[in-house]
């Protein structure tokens, strides 16, 4: 065969994706007719593709790319570290200086005493993770029977079987016999969807108790944890009310349970702070870290754990781990993305310009006659498409319809933003200018433009009943 690389012309590299590469969360024979988007290069916010488009990213990839593209300082800790030490493992009574400086830099970073770290390749896993932590943590204090977990609905904590059920996505649940046993929801706090006719501070607290009333439901002698994202990110970029996490803490506190925090999208300065938990004043006992970890460059995650929990546990064998727990390599690159975060000031950027710029741009969009609310904050963002603003109305049409219509329109303009169902979301690198954010602006409200143009004329603005 042929090498294949970047000269290919595009048509015979969709021919050869489509016959050999399973992609994740597609409908193949859709992406089959259509070709999938080939990205051959990126350097800052920017993407290019085979045809040498230049692309907006408005999601920092996955919501991981912290610090941009292109920082050839990373690519190079990670040539270092694979020349020195390409591999080795930490079980068996061994470590290595990568998982050593990048355990302790977490430590450091992390807020009150969350000064261990369990290191994983993904988010998913890290969950996964938890998953048997906490329920092992309780049969070591002699509460073998806490096993439960609480999350939520519309959650999103990773598609492995354990975090998968963890998360709280209807769709995925639908397939694989998921969720797992022992793992309930309750409803988030999307006061813009559910809240109907009370207050967000009213709606927040009524959320933040169904927590209460599930503990008591199932006996608190049953629970094992609560697990959430600070703000839900695939979720559709849901900010709750302000009432929401403070009662949240006030139950955890309240009932014998472990909080845990999903920062795999609110951390590394996305907020604005190192931690998402911070932006909200939790006090977590275990947070879930992967995505802007590394920025991106390598797969890497882990869960950041407690004194208290780190000390439970140290007493016998937790028999738990994963081949690539720690790779040096891709350890090596988190601790160099770390030091580019703080040493560039990346936080004291999104706090002074970028995210009060944001703010301000993204809040403009509220006036277009496709958006219901236009929030953010940090660098997430999220519009939520209504066929009528004064009523918070629903589609008629089958949810995610105007969502998908409008990311079509995003990508025809060049920019990368996702849909979630009919809320439209964003999450940039963080080292994004003020001058791209109103390009990423510009381009949103073109596409917003193209999209109610479109809908009008299908018939799809009509309200649901
Ligand atoms: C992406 C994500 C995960 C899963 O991380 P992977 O690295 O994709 O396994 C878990 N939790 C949250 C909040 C995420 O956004």
């Amino acid at each position: 065969m042929q090498p294949i690389t970047n000269h290919m012309p595009t048509a015979e590299l969709r021919a050869l994706d489509a016959a050999h590469h399973m992609h994740p969360f597609t409908d193949a024979a859709a992406l089959e007719k259509k070709g999938a988007r080939v990205i051959t290069r990126a350097d800052g916010v920017r993407l290019w593709d085979s045809e040498g488009t230049e692309i907006l990213d408005g999601m920092a990839g996955l919501w991981c790319v912290n610090i941009g593209y292109g920082r050839t300082e990373l690519a190079d800790a990670a040539a270092r570290q694979m020349r020195e030490l390409p591999y080795y493992n930490t079980f068996f009574q061994t470590t290595h200086v990568p998982a050593i400086a990048l355990a302790a830099r977490i430590a450091e970073l992390a807020p009150g005493d969350l000064n261990h770290v369990f290191f994983a390749g993904s988010g998913s896993e890290a969950n996964d993770t938890n998953l048997r932590m906490v329920r092992h943590y309780w049969a070591v204090k002699g509460k073998p029977e806490k096993t439960v977990f609480i999350s939520r609905k519309n959650a999103y904590h990773g598609s492995s079987m354990g975090s998968a059920s963890l998360g709280g996505m209807q769709a995925m649940h639908s397939q694989g016999g998921l969720p797992l046993p022992g793992i309930v929801h309750i409803d988030q706090p999307y006061w813009y969807g559910e809240g109907g006719d009370m207050t967000p501070a009213e709606f927040g607290l009524a959320r933040a108790r169904q927590l209460e009333e599930k503990i008591l439901e199932l006996g608190e002698d049953r629970v094992a944890a609560f697990i959430a994202e600070p703000i839900q990110g695939a979720g559709g970029v849901i900010i709750p009310p302000e009432t929401y996490w403070p009662e949240i803490q006030r139950i955890c506190d309240k009932y014998e349970i472990l909080l845990v925090a999903d920062e795999v999208i609110c951390g590394f300065g996305r907020t604005g702070h190192w931690f998402g938990s911070q932006h909200f004043g939790i006090r977590p006992h275990i947070m879930t870290i992967a995505k802007g970890l590394s920025s991106g460059y390598q797969p890497i995650g882990g869960s950041v754990v407690c004194d208290e929990v780190a000390e439970t546990l140290s007493h016998g064998e937790f028999y738990h781990g994963y081949t690539y727990s720690g790779h040096p390599v891709a350890a090596a690159v988190a601790l160099e993305n770390l030091r580019i975060l703080e040493e560039e000031d990346i936080l004291g950027h999104v706090n002074r310009v970028a995210a009060p710029h944001l703010a301000e741009a993204w809040a403009s969009l509220a006036d277009h006659p496709l958006v219901g609310e236009a929030v953010s904050v940090g660098l997430l963002g999220a519009v939520a498409l209504t066929p009528d603003k004064a009523t918070r109305a629903k589609f008629a049409a089958e949810p995610g319809t105007a969502g998908f219509v409008t990311r079509e329109r995003c990508f025809a303009n060049n920019l990368v933003m996702r849909h979630v169902g009919d809320r439209m979301v964003i999450s940039p690198p963080l080292i994004i200018t003020p001058g791209d954010i109103d390009l990423l602006v510009a381009r949103a409200r073109t596409a917003l433009d193209e999209a109610h143009a479109i809908l009008r004329t299908d018939g799809l603005l009509r309200a649901a009943a």
